[in-house]
């Protein structure tokens, strides 16, 4: 049966790399006979333009029967005056809670080939390749109470709840055992439990799930440290698994490991397995509509989605190894450019993917 996916472009670059991951998904459907229904709808700051809503009711109808959701990304300086509740970064969370997609992956890989591009020494970065398994729909970025109150001496206070249940620890304790199992089998748990009873009580039910993986060996570590080892000695790490605020914060720094925001795709999945990707970079308002956004990122998004939510992981290995094969033929897009290697625009790197893909068609 064919599976359905939803192609949510956004707003800004979202477009047109979106466009480029289409045509990969083409290829795939053309050459492999990979069956998949797509649909495209509105979100962000599109969505507002069309229907006056970041989140337009057709679009949600449609997230909730789709298999996967594909998007580009949302916001533009143009809705930056808008109520808070009408802005582009609404449609987003709102696809994220109605869906319920608490676990948010997002791998940090660098390519042997763009070593170069990292911030840190080659040789403390070359080969890395992290999974950061982060808790998406609690923590203190939802726990009640929250605000900004007026104290009786007219000084104001503002005050946020970091509060986790044992079933959302637990559940994304799986999906980050779950992941480990997949790769090397360490799972590296990040909290401040010498601080907070909130992480005493993560540590003790990851412990707890730790039981049903014997394979796996734990770790854990406190959020300062692992954000110093991670620029210290990143490649010590192979799946590392937090709450909603210390995997924000982590997995940007482990991104900028690798040099490029242009690169790195992340998947956020529900418990039935359905779940949304996208790119992790922004709309880039600043080189949107000039043909030069990356859209490797989202091309590698499409492998996650095929990896995670269609059971399709011999289709997500062509497009990561056609990825790896354009990087060795030397194209470049500007933000990864390199000495001596031409700079290609946003299409050109699509096409070079998909014709990449059909190449390993033709030698199969
Ligand atoms: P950004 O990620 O859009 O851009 C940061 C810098 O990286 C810019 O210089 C941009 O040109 C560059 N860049 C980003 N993606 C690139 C790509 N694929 N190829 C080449 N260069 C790329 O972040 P920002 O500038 O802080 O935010 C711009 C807008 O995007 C804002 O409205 C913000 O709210 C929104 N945003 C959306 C998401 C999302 O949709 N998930 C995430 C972050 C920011």
């Amino acid at each position: 049966m064919s599976k359905k996916v939803l192609i949510l472009p956004g707003d800004g670059i979202g477009t047109e790399i979106v466009a480029e991951a289409v045509k990969v998904l083409d290829v795939l459907g053309a050459e492999y006979g990979l069956s998949i229904e797509m649909e495209t709808a509105a979100v962000g700051g599109a969505g507002y333009d069309a229907a006056g809503t970041p989140l337009p009711e057709e679009t949600l109808k449609l997230a909730k029967t789709a298999d996967a959701i594909l998007l580009g990304a949302v916001g533009g300086p143009q809705y930056e005056n808008l109520p808070r509740e009408l802005r582009p970064e609404k449609g987003l969370l709102g696809l994220r809670s109605e869906l319920d997609l608490f676990a948010n992956l997002r791998p940090a890989i660098l390519y042997p080939q763009l070593a170069d591009a990292s911030s840190l020494k080659p040789e403390i970065v070359a080969g890395l390749d992290i999974m950061i398994v982060r808790e998406l729909t609690g923590g203190i970025y939802f726990g009640q109470p929250r605000g900004i109150d007026t104290l009786e001496n007219g000084e104001r206070k503002g005050y946020n709840t970091l509060v986790y249940t044992e079933h959302e620890v637990e559940r994304i304790a799986r999906v980050a055992f779950d992941t480990a199992m997949k790769r090397d089998r360490r799972l590296c748990s990040v909290d401040k439990a010498n601080v907070l009873e909130v992480s005493e009580l993560w540590r003790e039910v990851v412990v707890q799930v730790s039981k049903d993986y014997p394979d796996v060996e734990l770790s854990h570590m406190y959020v300062d440290n692992a954000a110093m080892q991670l620029v210290r000695a990143p490649k010590q790490f192979d799946v590392m698994v937090t709450t909603n605020m210390f995997g924000d914060i982590l997995s940007d720094t482990a991104a900028m490991l690798t040099g490029s925001i242009g690169m790195l795709p992340s998947a956020s999945l529900n418990a039935d397995g359905s779940g949304m990707y996208e790119p992790i970079h922004g709309s880039a308002p600043d080189i949107a509509g000039q043909n030069k956004a990356n859209p490797l990122a989202t091309i590698l998004s499409v492998a996650m989605m095929l990896r995670h939510s269609l059971n399709q992981p011999d289709h997500a290995d062509r497009i990561e190894q056609a990825v790896g094969q354009v990087l060795d033929d030397g194209l470049r897009t500007a933000d990864i450019e390199a000495p001596g290697m031409p700079v290609v625009g946003t299409s050109a790197m699509g096409d070079a993917v998909a014709a990449a893909l059909q190449k390993q068609a033709e030698a199969a």
